[in-house]
């Protein structure tokens, strides 16, 4: 991190500075915030009255419970705020334009289905009728047994064998509007079959297959290759199947799905567009439709920058809201059909932000030398070649200067092999050639034009800081998809960062690693962060992990799940725990492989007790042995350590280790350099 930088901004750096930074407005979508301390804190409204809570106060909640990191913390309120907000706006909106019916939403159970988001949604959503779509019999079962309102609608998606039928019908039965939307043309005869067999009328919908095409990171399957929804020619058939069984006055709803996370308004309403002249032809072939469902698609906006690219929006929720009313409203009215009930399956813009994902740095590897090793005599000439860089290192020279260090390392490391050049030698070499691409990185920052081979230099030469988490259990599309979500630290924001870094999981896998973030208006391949501070925790955030990541989570290096708190805030600014899940314990992870833990330690016994036999440990030693063995099953996945204070001013006087004498390896900038053996010394 070149010192230009720092010396233009020193003076300016407050809390609105890291506000930018992190682009917490842009984000957040008024839930989150800087507060005076420099924390993060999380915000709701209550009865127009605004309550906002530290992320701090809450970690020092956990730290009492001895709770230990990661941590995913759900913050009940904000689910709340967000199935209030799509439900009031839309009402709003409906209200405005004189639209002739009601909105009913439903939330997908797919994109999260934690029992307490399911329920939650259930409890919170009763007042405003807010139902569930299903996509296979156990989401069926979980939406039965959660929801709370008969008047909430159940919306049946997938393919549908016959015992998933029947739990609807028998669903119908109790007064629950639970509509079969038909994906293929199979499930038909089994609808009309069984509902006439047992004696109930079923509420019939059709998926259409959707030709427009939507951009975006998520929808390479929209538009006519999608493998959902029924062609012209088979919803055709439908209606005549239908009528033929005297049944058409059952198919009341018309469903499509352009796609998740839609970044752009125009291919939302381009959809409904389409979406309406289905409903327009399907009414005139004598369906009494009543209800159109728009499915999923409102993106959440993941980099704050409003703009159409994949992983944002270019529109708010009132203008969802405003577009689909506006759309539906007149190409109806044209057609002289009444007004139908307006559902959306918002999954992912419900979800999202009531997840954060919190972890502490257990270590960081800086490729910083803050001096150079003074020279010695009878140095080898090698060396003394490359003090010299620094003597002509200037803008016009700077491209050979890199040639040069980057010639007498490889030399140098040459003779190393051969023997003639020692570790101790090999090392000043190694801290010489670090300080020199430093230097070079300060020249480039005063340059206007940097050469092409440099430009990544900065990022090669950012820190590596460690977090304690798992990419591929906690992150999984940041992993697969290279989905970008804001990741900031939660607290010390008053202070300036002063490094750049970029971040590392705790998998023994080289794609562990995050190294694309969220910055103005675009993204970086470095974090700005705070320097670890000795004894004293530092924590950081990635928020709107709500959607679609809970689940897919796999278990890399048998990294399990982790511990989970919901907290909800109430009026002035308190907050209480409402719930904790202690995550997976090495024994459970073990078990989802098909281990049996509890074999597994009689057998390792079975070793202890031998090697007792055997004269080499006590009976005493025995038991200490096997209590650390059987206490490790029972623990934490993650690292675990104990717990220091989250403010207090440090006690500890450990001295502090030279982040750069870890630095022995044979370096390599763009990998992870770092053992893992060597993670977690820092403190
Ligand atoms: C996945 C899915 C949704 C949810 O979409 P979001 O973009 O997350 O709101 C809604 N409906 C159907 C049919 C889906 O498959």
């Amino acid at each position: 991190m070149p010192d230009s930088i720092h010396k233009k901004t020193k003076n300016t750096w407050g809390i609105q500075r890291a506000k930018t930074t992190y682009g917490i407005a842009g984000w957040g979508n008024r839930y989150f915030d800087i507060n005076d301390q420099g924390e993060v804190v999380a915000k709701v409204n209550q009865e127009g009255k605004a309550q906002s809570v530290s992320l701090m106060e809450i970690v020092q909640g956990m730290q009492d419970r001895e709770l230990q990191m990661p941590v995913l913390l759900r913050i009940e309120n904000i689910l709340d705020q967000s199935i209030c907000d799509i439900n009031e706006t839309f009402k709003k909106v409906i209200e405005k334009e004189k639209y002739q019916n009601i909105f009913r939403g439903v939330y997908p159970i797919k994109v999260n289905q934690q029992a307490q988001i399911v329920e939650e949604i259930a409890h919170f959503g009763k007042q405003y009728n807010h139902g569930f779509e299903v996509g296979s019999k156990p989401e069926m079962i979980a939406a039965l047994a959660s929801i709370e309102s008969f008047d909430s609608l159940i919306i049946c998606n997938g393919y549908k064998d016959q015992e998933f039928i029947e739990l609807g019908l028998q669903a119908i039965k109790l007064g629950c509007q639970c509509f079969f939307v038909i994906e293929t043309l199979t499930e038909l005869p089994i609808i009309i079959e069984r509902s006439k067999a047992m004696g109930i009328q079923p509420y019939i919908g059709v998926r259409v297959k959707m030709t427009s095409a939507v951009s975006g990171h998520w929808n390479s399957t929209s538009g006519d290759r999608s493998v959902f929804g029924l062609t012209a020619s088979q919803l055709i058939q439908v209606v005549d199947t239908l009528k033929a069984c005297d049944m058409l006055d059952r198919l009341q709803l018309l469903h499509c799905h352009l796609g998740s996370q839609i970044p752009s308004i125009g291919d939302i309403r381009g959809g409904v567009v389409e979406a309406c002249r289905y409903y327009t032809d399907l009414s005139k072939e004598g369906a009494p439709l009543g209800y159109i469902d728009l499915g999923g698609g409102l993106a959440v906006d993941y980099t704050g920058a409003q703009s159409s690219s994949g992983q944002s929006r270019n529109y708010s929720l009132q203008e969802y809201c405003e577009d689909i009313v506006d759309t539906i409203k007149t190409t109806l009215s044209k057609e002289q059909l009444q007004h139908p009930v307006i559902i959306t399956e918002s999954g992912r813009a419900t979800v999202a932000y009531t997840s954060i994902l919190l972890f502490n740095i257990l270590d960081v590897s800086q490729y910083e030398i803050t001096e150079i090793p003074p020279a010695k005599v009878g140095e080898h000439e090698l060396i003394q070649n490359m003090r010299e860089i620094l003597s002509y290192l200037k803008p016009q020279r700077v491209q050979e200067c890199y040639n040069d260090a980057h010639f007498y390392r490889k030399e140098i490391l040459e003779l190393f092999k051969r023997g003639q050049i020692d570790l101790r030698m090999r090392a000043v070499a190694e801290r010489l050639y670090l300080s020199i691409l430093q230097k070079i990185n300060g020249v480039l920052q005063t340059m206007c034009r940097i050469p092409a081979e440099l430009k990544g230099l900065s990022e090669s030469l950012a820190d590596i800081y460690y977090g304690n988490f798992s990419l591929f259990q906690s992150l999984p599309d940041s992993w697969a998809i290279d989905q970008l979500f804001p990741i900031m630290p939660i607290h010390r924001l008053a202070e300036q960062p002063t490094r750049h870094a970029v971040l590392a999981d705790i998998t023994c896998d080289c794609d562990g690693k995050i190294e694309r973030f969220i910055a103005d208006h675009d993204y970086d391949a470095t974090l700005p962060l705070h320097a670890l501070k000795e004894g004293e925790e530092y924590y950081l955030g990635v928020f709107l992990v709500g959607a679609y990541q809970e689940t897919l989570g796999d278990l890399h290096n048998l990294f399990g799940d982790t511990n989970v708190v919901s907290v909800r805030l109430n009026e002035n600014s308190s907050f209480e725990f409402v719930k904790e899940v202690h995550g997976d314990t090495i024994a459970d992870v073990l078990s989802y492989v098909e281990f049996e833990p509890k074999q597994m330690q009689s057998s390792f016994r079975n070793k202890v007790e031998s090697a007792v036999r055997s004269g080499r440990i006590s009976a005493k030693e025995r038991q200490e042995i096997i209590n650390t063995f059987n206490g490790s099953m029972q623990g934490y996945t993650y690292y675990e350590r104990e717990l220091l204070s989250v403010s207090d001013e440090v006690k500890q006087n450990k001295a502090k280790q030279d982040a750069s004498a870890i630095f022995t390896e044979d370096k390599d900038i763009e990998g992870k350099a770092l053992p893992k053996s060597a993670v977690a010394k820092y403190i």
